[in-house]
């Protein structure tokens, strides 16, 4: 109820000004909405990515109308390093605590954000990162936490320094660090889930999966290759009379037998070529570009590398040009199979199939 007191012109000038505080309110209750809205729409964006880092910097410049950004992490031996980056190609430099000045480890061992209105007048700035930064550059540090662990340091960088300081960044920015940390987390459990499946515990070496992976994979890329690259060759492995050196020196000594051949082997190949665990003690060998003569000579070398004495024998097939997978690697075994018939220690090469368009 207004006082009848109270003069019209005066309740006019009242009522405007509450009006514009009211319309005030309004507008940044509305601003705020978008900015959750926003972020949230980040958030969903972030949790399906899969590059959980690189969306997490794409994010971070949509969201503030940044050139670009970049997420710093610590390595194992706490210097940092660009893991990610949008809107700038990815440096690679290494930043050293106490090496040299850096805002990022600042903020990082600080835990808290930092603004520098103009890298180029900022002592603490680093120089590598002030080339890096352009001309004329106002840059953000944002602390990528989970709980009290600095999982690393989103930077943001924009042309305009009264955009790095406004409200609307110190806002969203420190929410959106937080969404990417989540994802980060995430992404990265996900991807140790996804090993860990892929993974035999013993050798460390992949296991039958992983295997079927590879071997699908290598025949995809040597189909309808010509030369080399269109050849791709496996081989079965398996120890001899295993049982009985189980027998003889106990399964733990037999589970050491296991991780050193897994070792010896696997040093002994070339990048390009897979070793997986097939089974209790029998390993498999991808050998892409690798014909059966060249096979012959790599599977000998393993077989040569064998520890404590102990022999193989082993299986070798090489691929057809057409046949699946399952048919090449039962033409291994079989060849296996006839090493040890042959009396074990040797390799047999599964005869050559050719190819009916051949
Ligand atoms: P062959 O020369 O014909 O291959 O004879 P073998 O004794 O090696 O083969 P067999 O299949 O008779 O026995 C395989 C043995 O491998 C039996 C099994 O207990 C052992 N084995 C399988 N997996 C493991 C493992 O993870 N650790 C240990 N220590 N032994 C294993
Ligand atoms: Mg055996
Ligand atoms: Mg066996």
């Amino acid at each position: 109820m207004v006082a009848d007191w109270i003069l019209p012109g005066t309740l006019a000038v009242v009522s405007a000004a509450m009006a514009a505080r009211v319309l005030g309110y309004a507008a940044t209750v509305r601003e705020r909405e978008e900015d959750l809205a926003t972020v949230s729409h980040l958030a969903r964006a972030l949790a399906t990515a899969p590059e959980a880092r690189t969306a997490a910097c794409a994010a971070a410049r949509n969201l503030t109308g940044a050139s670009w950004a970049m997420l710093w992490e610590p390595l194992a031996d706490g210097a940092f390093m660009v893991t990610a980056a949008d809107g700038i190609d990815l440096p690679r430099i290494r930043l050293v605590p106490g090496r040299e000045p850096s805002l990022v480890i600042r903020a990082a061992q600080e835990g808290r954000s930092l603004t520098v209105p103009d890298v180029h007048r900022d002592a603490d700035a680093n120089p590598r990162l002030v080339t890096l930064a352009g001309a004329r550059s106002a840059l953000r540090m944002e602390p990528v936490l989970q709980g009290e662990e600095v999982l690393g340091v989103l930077v943001v960088a924009w042309e305009d320094a009264r955009v790095a300081s406004a409200r609307r960044v110190r806002r969203l920015l420190p929410l959106l660090a937080t969404e990417a940390a989540v994802s980060i987390e995430r992404a990265d459990l996900v991807t140790r889930l996804a090993g860990l499946a892929l993974t035999d515990d013993l050798t460390t070496l992949g296991n039958r999966r992983a295997w079927d992976d590879w071997i699908g994979r290598a025949l995809n890329a040597a189909d309808g290759a010509s030369g080399a690259a269109g050849t791709v060759s496996v081989a079965l492995l398996d120890i001899d009379f295993f049982k009985r050196f189980n027998d003889t020196h106990g399964h733990q000594e037999g589970d050491r037998l296991l991780r050193d051949a897994a070792i010896a082997w696997r040093n002994r190949l070339r990048p390009g070529d897979h070793l997986a665990r097939y089974g209790g003690e029998e390993f498999a060998v991808l050998l892409p570009g690798c014909d059966e003569e060249n096979a012959a000579i790599v599977i000998e070398r393993l077989r040569a590398a064998m520890p404590l004495d102990q022999t193989c024998s082993a299986g070798i097939a090489a691929w057809d040009g057409r046949e699946p997978a399952h048919e090449l690697v039962g033409r291994a075994d079989e060849a296996l199979y006839a090493a040890k018939q042959a009396g074990r220690d040797q390799s047999v090469t599964a005869p050559t199939l050719v190819a009916a368009s051949a």
